[in-house]
């Protein structure tokens, strides 16, 4: 019988709530298929910072790698600087452990109210680029308080980097119906997208299989709203998949929806799995989060450790419950965030 370990890392705010609620699901599921989960839970994030003055401790990363994956909620409070968390939790554990590919899936669930117009059955996957790019927070504020101030950001895009993450895509593409959408906006970032996109073309040379298309940003951000069942997977830079995923989350239906990982595909380093949302510290402590996304991050992480079978029947479980309208208050429903998790159970 296989076992694995799973770090932990509630984080704040809602992630409090629906990260246990999550590991309900894993433990019912791996008692089904025979396998067995052993958990560490570590109280990182911005409360922690609040106490420490750090995010994680020196030795965190460490402790981290004896692990198969990492099971994330979010992090960030109010009154704890935003631009923290990205650099010294979420950004660190991602590069540190070259989780390269952020695996962003969006699709329709069914009996959920999404907010489009149109009934067709939505199915892609944003791939993000995770490392690079326009966060590689390299840059300054100058003279910020004189008339003559400036703040400069520079993205940096490497060939290695463009290169691994289209090779991810390009395969993911294979396994789906074969089409991919590369995004950028070459037409104004005249140096660094277009050094994306001569890449990326180079790497489809090797897919001859798999159709492949380019699209500015700016289009496809009105292309998911009007078209979303052209897609299949979606590659782009890391903050384009960041803005898209929000965007696809709000395309499903909520925020609340989406799930997610941070994966190292050669498995030299454990992934992290997280919903898209963050700790959504205005409905923190009301047992109202909606938990599918991070129950649906639990899936992904499942499959990739190699437990296929239990992340089908979890995605299968989450399809029946909210067919029988299980959902919570940002859905239009009245399910509370552990009444989500009890009937996922129950219908694996
Ligand atoms: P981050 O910077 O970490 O991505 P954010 O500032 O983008 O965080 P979120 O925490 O994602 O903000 O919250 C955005 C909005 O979506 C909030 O109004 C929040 O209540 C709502 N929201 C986010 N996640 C959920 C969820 N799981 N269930 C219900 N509502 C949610
Ligand atoms: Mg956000």
């Amino acid at each position: 019988m296989s076992n694995y370990k799973i770090a932990v890392v509630p984080g704040d705010g809602i992630g409090q709530e629906i990260v246990p609620e999550g590991l309900k699901v894993i433990e019912a599921v791996a008692k089904k298929h025979n396998f067995t989960i052993e958990t560490e839970s570590f109280d990182w994030g911005a409360g922690y910072y609040l106490r420490n003055e750090k995010f994680l401790p020196d030795n965190g990363l460490e402790t981290l790698k004896n692990f198969d994956a990492v099971y994330f909620g979010a992090v960030g409070l109010p009154g704890v600087d935003d631009t923290l968390p990205a650099k010294d939790y979420t950004f660190k554990v991602r590069t540190s452990f070259n989780q390269y590919v952020n695996y962003r899936p969006v699709r329709s669930y069914p009996g959920v109210p999404g907010p489009l117009r149109s009934e067709k059955e939505i199915d892609f996957v944003i791939v993000r680029e995770n490392t690079e790019g326009e966060f590689v927070q390299v840059g300054g504020q100058y003279l910020p308080d004189s008339e003559n101030g400036m703040g400069v950001d520079t993205s940096i895009f490497t060939r290695k980097g463009i290169e691994r993450v289209a090779h991810y895509a390009f395969k993911l593409a294979r396994t789906r119906r074969k089409k991919l959408t590369h995004i950028t906006k070459s037409n104004t970032l005249i140096n660094s997208l277009a050094y994306w996109d001569r890449v990326i073309k180079e790497v489809a040379e090797e897919y001859p299989d798999v159709e492949h298309d380019q699209m500015y940003i700016d289009n496809s951000t009105a292309m998911f709203v009007l078209k979303p069942e052209i897609f299949d997977v979606v590659l782009t830079t890391n903050l384009f998949g960041d803005i898209l995923s929000d965007l696809g989350g709000a395309v499903m239906g909520s925020l609340g929806l989406g799930g997610s990982g941070n994966i190292n595909p050669e498995k030299e380093f454990p992934s992290m799995f997280e919903p898209i949302h963050g700790s959504a510290p205005d409905i923190a402590g009301q047992n109202i989060a909606n938990p599918y996304g991070q129950i649906w991050s639990a899936a992904i992480m499942l499959d990739h450790i190699g437990e296929t079978e239990a992340a089908n029947n979890i995605m299968q479980a989450i399809d029946k419950t909210t067919k029988q309208g299980v959902l919570t208050v940002d859905l239009g429903g009245n399910a509370n965030t552990s009444e989500v998790a009890d009937a996922v159970i129950t219908n694996l």
